[in-house]
């Protein structure tokens, strides 16, 4: 039995690409494998059967497993000294910009390249910059920020992204709606509004990725990079994300740099930053490198 529930795990993907999760929790302790902490942060149920996602607190990487739950114990202080503890508690420390804005790491000419798929009411997305992007530079790592809303509406265009063998994606966590209103003062606005369900949006994308066999990562992104330090400490304590800004706002002309967090839409809701990256690219090529997002906070 224990084989069999192992490797349905290994087959995360195709298995349950049509599975309907039957409880989804926050469920947070920590096991060793060979010298290595693990976190699990969240519990879920299929078919009767328990998985967990976890996270290799030296790599960042993240997998849904099944797991002995005899061997899961409470978070101490070896939690506390892995890369993704100082990680986590560095880029919550200020909610200004809304999280980490540039890599933690001295990876030489290396950048980071996300895309935020924020709700939109637009046909499509940006496939055009994304074709050009990876036949200038081959295969691509890119953070792409997806909300449940945009989600919804653009099944074709989401399976076509998760297709794409140019992509080497990292799914960041956006939100379930992406509450935005335009008549709001960002104070308000955002996970500011006073109605906002921290829980149901941060954990309702995490759901949907995991539905359709994507395992979510350990980064979020906070819709219009508004967050206070409330929200923080929520990421930090309860939900164990890395909240991921960005000092390279494209359209916002803000220059690219070492170490910089790109952020461009590819909701077609801002093409005016696809126009300038897409200008600049050959040259951006010349000098720097697209880096997996996990590599700017862990070596
Ligand atoms: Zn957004």
């Amino acid at each position: 039995m224990l084989r069999v529930i192992l490797s349905l795990a290994l087959c995360w993907l195709p298995l349950f690409a049509i599975e309907h999760i039957e409880h989804y929790e926050v469920f947070v302790k920590q096991y060793q494998e060979n010298n290595t902490f693990f976190l699990v942060s969240r519990r879920l149920k299929l078919s009767g059967v328990t998985f967990y996602l976890t996270t290799n607190t030296q790599t960042l990487q993240t997998k849904v497993l099944s797991l002995d739950a005899s061997k899961l114990m409470p978070l101490d202080e070896n939690f506390a000294k892995t890369p993704f503890a100082k990680q986590l508690s560095d880029a919550t420390s200020l909610h200004v910009k809304g999280g980490a804005t540039h890599a933690t790491t001295q990876n030489d000419k290396a950048i980071y390249l996300t895309m935020d798929l924020c709700p939109s009411q637009k046909k499509g997305y940006e496939s055009e910059f994304i074709e050009h992007l990876t036949k200038q530079n081959g295969k691509t790592p890119i953070a792409i920020a997806i909300s449940s809303a945009w989600k919804e509406h653009h099944e074709k265009e989401f399976e076509t992204l998760l297709h794409n063998p140019l992509l080497e994606i990292t799914w960041v966590n956006h939100t379930h709606t992406h509450f935005y209103d335009r008549n709001l003062p960002d104070r308000e606005n955002f996970m500011l509004h006073v109605n906002t369900n921290v829980k149901s949006e941060i954990l309702g994308v995490e759901k949907k990725l995991l539905e359709v066999g994507i395992t979510p990562s350990v980064f979020f992104r906070f819709p219009g990079l508004i967050a206070d330090e409330k929200l923080m400490r929520e990421l930090r304590e309860t939900y164990f994300l890395i909240p991921l800004g960005a000092n390279a706002w494209v359209a916002k002309n803000e220059p690219i740099k070492t170490g910089s967090f790109i952020l461009i839409h590819g909701n077609k809701n801002e093409p005016q930053g696809i126009e300038m990256l897409e200008k600049k690219l050959p040259e951006v090529l010349k000098t720097y490198r697209f880096k997996p997002i996990q590599e700017a906070f862990v070596q």
